[in-house]
């Protein structure tokens, strides 16, 4: 059975909230004085500090590297010096950080030049080298899926939909660097022999649609296909996108390079651009800074590293009030506490909204609200109870794990029942008794 049988019955239809910034072009962001580099930045292992404390470093100079198996390349976004190593607070829980101290000069290390015609080898290389993960929010090494090594790939599907509502870094990046995405989709397209691609973003785009089919216009690249989605959420959903897009389906365990899907989000692709072409490793990204509680919303270009605290002047602080800080969008961001963590390499927004009032939690009402629009066919409320009743080893029967933290059952759910959270419990005690 197909995990994504439900959502033919399409999904979510949420308010955008896209329009305090998606007309703002991106600007620099000014770079603090001290940055925090998290080794733990990305799903898998740390990275291994390379640096020790009063090293000096420049722009792209190597301060972590990948670990074995599932891992990543980290690189200082700042020239400066190395001022301490130390554990702290970052928004994947706690992290050994390097701090680094900027001198404000930007010099900078580059990757050496490679050679025009990359064959795919050479190419999911220097995705590694360069420190690539999904920019999407998962926070996936890219490397381990351009690995050609063992399988055959013959889709490749560039995720721009950014369904989530208030985000707008993956609309901007379309917009301001569609030649960059073209360019660099062909590269793959070549050195993958991929002859079928596209492009998937939401029918409100009308303007990332706009640049990209003149980008593909201009460069002939009549196998680059834009594919237009209805806006819906999850439209964002790797599996669903590919059953919109493809009409091929994910069966339960499969991940896309299993059906010859090569998927990247489209700031990925962007982040693979600039290291191929321009020979940089991933130090800087969008970051959408927004929501009724911040003075002045933008889209930034940020150095990763930098601290929340220091966005939040360059975006004129906040208004008077209680205020919630997510990171990421309302549907599956987190809130945070501390804004002196660190923006790292999958933040792409930061989300400041007058204080939610608790919302008491009353007895299920038995509406099925929760059932009928989970896009991957569970049941959360059974989910839900199920941990509330310790019966944690039931877990794999209810496909607990299949969950794609979309958080539409928490938002449907009239009797307030922190559903998602509950599934998310269940599986990690899952995991820990797995271990
Ligand atoms: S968060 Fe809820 S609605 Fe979304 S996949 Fe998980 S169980 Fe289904
Ligand atoms: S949506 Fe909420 S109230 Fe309705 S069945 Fe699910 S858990 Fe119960």
């Amino acid at each position: 059975m197909s995990i994504f049988d439900k959502w033919k019955a399409g999904g979510l239809q949420i308010p955008k909230n896209k329009e305090a910034t998606r007309n703002l072009k991106t600007i620099e962001a000014t770079a603090p004085k001290l940055l925090y580099f998290p080794m733990d930045m990305h799903i898998g292992s740390p990275a291994k500090v390379e640096v020790e404390v009063g090293d000096r470093v420049q722009i792209g100079t190597l301060l972590g590297s990948r670990d074995k198996g599932i891992s990543t390349n980290i690189h200082s976004s700042v020239s400066g010096k190395v001022v301490a190593i130390e554990n702290r607070r970052v928004f994947r829980g706690e992290s050994t950080c390097v701090v680094v101290e900027n001198d404000f000069k930007d010099d900078a290390d580059t990757l050496e030049s490679i050679v025009e015609h990359l064959e795919s080898e050479e190419f999911s290389e220097r995705i590694q080298d360069a420190g690539i993960t999904g920019k999407g929010g998962a926070g996936f090494p890219t490397a381990i899926k351009y690995n050609k090594e063992h399988k055959e790939v013959e889709y490749l599907v560039v995720n721009g939909s950014e369904c989530e509502p208030y985000s707008t870094s993956d609309f901007r990046c379309m917009v301001e660097y569609s030649e960059e995405i073209v360019q660099i989709i062909r590269a793959i397209s070549r050195i993958y022999v991929i002859d079928d691609t596209y492009i998937a973003v939401e029918d409100h785009m009308v303007e990332a649609i706009e640049q990209l089919q003149k980008a593909i216009d201009k460069t002939g690249t009549e196998h680059i296909r834009i594919h237009v989605l209805p806006s819906e959420y999850p439209q964002g959903h790797a599996g669903l996108q590919i059953r919109e897009v493809l009409g091929i389906e994910t069966m339960e365990g499969q991940r896309s390079g299993d059906i010859g899907v090569l998927q990247s989000n489209v700031s990925t692709i962007k982040a693979i651009y600039d290291a191929v072409y321009d020979n940089r490793p991933l130090v800087k990204r969008i970051i959408t800074v927004t929501g009724p509680m911040i003075k002045e919303p933008k889209n930034l270009m940020v150095r990763i590293g930098t601290p929340v605290s220091h966005l939040l002047e360059e975006c004129g602080g906040l208004l008077q009030g209680e205020v919630d800080m997510i990171n990421g969008g309302p549907m599956m961001g987190r809130i945070f506490h501390n804004t002196d963590i660190p923006v790292d390499k999958d933040t792409t927004t930061l989300l400041f909204m007058e204080k939610q009032q608790e919302r008491e939690e009353t007895d299920c009402i038995r509406c099925a609200r929760c059932i009928d629009n989970c896009p991957v066919d569970l049941q959360p409320i059974l989910i839900s109870n199920t941990y509330r009743e310790g019966a944690y080893d039931k877990a794999p029967a209810l496909r607990s794990e299949s969950c794609i933290s979309c958080g539409t059952c928490t938002f449907v759910c009239p009797a307030n029942i922190p559903l998602l959270e509950d599934i998310q419990a269940l599986n990690k005690k899952w995991k820990e008794m797995q271990s």
